[in-house]
């Protein structure tokens, strides 16, 4: 059984991004880029050793959101040089070499890659040119057009025998190499490439960071969640809905204040992150809820979504109820909702409708209201 190495480039400062520190520790989804794209490698179980160059500055800090798990080595002042350190100390039989940069790069491509170099003694990941490639000079113009038939973009990982690629780059101590397939293909042979993603790409400036097409890379996770509910209209008692007090001849009954709305748009994002319903965390049953303000109920199941690794989206609900009229509120209603779930007005949605005189709702006998949400992870 071969021995699968890892080196994953990070010794670059990704100044062009702009940010005040290294790129890589740049979080995505709560992550630093450099944990993203090692933890690709890492969970996939069949790496036995980890490589990561860095610069003196990161060391530390890399080693830490690495968790001791990756041997750092200091790189060099080019990403050959860094390479090289790193190939010094790699003790497997195919070696990886991918950059830090790319944390989007998928389980496919690491097998391919590794199958290839099986199969053909190298595997250079690589994408078509949807582009015209062409040269240019220092003056601003193009010299030679390379055309976009046959031509690929290359990306990482790049794999090889670990000998194979120590011995291309022994022939050239002081070259700086864009890249591994380029002294391969300079000193060993002509490098097999195997078809990657464009999602594969490398963060390289502040745009790539937030762009929609890294978003759908990003995997961003989006759910959705529905609630409903319902109170009894009775006499004596406030009627209050979506946290604004309305002036009406009856109000709601419940164990609560009764907010058919707050109560619905809470089943909805508790919903959406598969936890229980708003029976379960507040039981009316319990004597502590009793008169609740369902403000601070929803402010609640808030927390329990964002423990689960989720913010809200948006909600959207819709309130059944012959009378009153509810349209004066509605504005009223979509601030407060927002200011409890940390969204803006223009994400929550609230409609109203009557039930035409049918059914319960029709008579007066109560109030509905409906409500669904949209969370992602954050
Ligand atoms: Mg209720």
């Amino acid at each position: 059984m071969e021995k699968l190495t890892l080196i994953l480039t990070c010794a670059g400062c990704g100044k062009r991004a702009g940010f005040n520190q290294n790129k890589l520790l740049e979080k995505i989804n709560g992550t630093p880029v450099v944990k993203k794209a090692f933890d690709a490698f890492y969970n996939l179980g069949v790496f036995s050793e980890f490589i990561v160059t860095t610069s003196k500055t990161d060391f530390d800090e890399f080693n830490r959101i690495l968790d001791g798990k990756a041997t750092i080595v200091i790189g060099g002042k080019t990403r050959a040089e860094s390479v090289k350190n790193a190939l010094h100390v790699a003790t497997g039989d195919i070696v990886l070499i991918h950059d830090g940069a790319r944390p989007f790069v998928t389980k496919k491509i690491i097998l391919d890659c590794i199958e290839s170099v099986k199969k053909y003694g190298s595997g250079i990941t690589a994408i078509d040119s949807v582009n015209t490639i062409s040269k240019i000079d220092n003056d601003g113009f193009i010299t030679e057009t390379v055309g976009k038939n046959n031509v690929i973009e290359i990306q990482t990982p790049q794999g090889f025998y670990l000998n194979d690629i120590k011995r291309a780059y022994a022939f050239d101590e002081n070259s700086d190499f864009p890249d591994e397939s380029s002294v391969y293909l300079k000193h060993i042979g002509k490098p097999h490439y195997v078809i990657g993603d464009k999602c594969n790409i490398k963060l390289t400036y502040k745009n790539d960071f937030t762009t929609p097409s890294v978003g759908l890379c990003q995997n961003y996770e989006f759910r959705s969640g529905v609630g409903f509910d319902c109170h009894k209209l009775v006499n004596n008692r406030p009627l209050i809905l979506g946290g604004v007090k309305i002036e009406h001849d009856k109000g709601l009954l419940g164990h609560s204040d009764a907010d058919a709305l707050l109560h619905a748009i809470t089943d909805a994002i508790l919903s959406a992150c598969a936890l229980r319903d708003i029976g379960y965390y507040f039981p009316d049953t319990d004597a502590k809820f009793k008169d609740a303000n369902s403000a601070d109920l929803l402010k609640t199941a808030l927390d329990l979504v964002n423990k689960q690794g989720f913010k809200i989206k948006t909600v959207s609900a819709v309130i059944m109820a012959e009378r009153p009229k509810l349209k004066p509120y509605i504005d009223l209603m979509k601030e407060n909702i927002a200011n409890i779930l940390s969204i803006t007005p223009n994400d929550v949605g609230i409609s109203a409708t009557t039930l035409e005189g049918l059914g319960f709702v029709g008579r007066e006998e109560g109030i509905c209201a409906s409500a669904t949400a949209v969370i992602c992870k954050i």
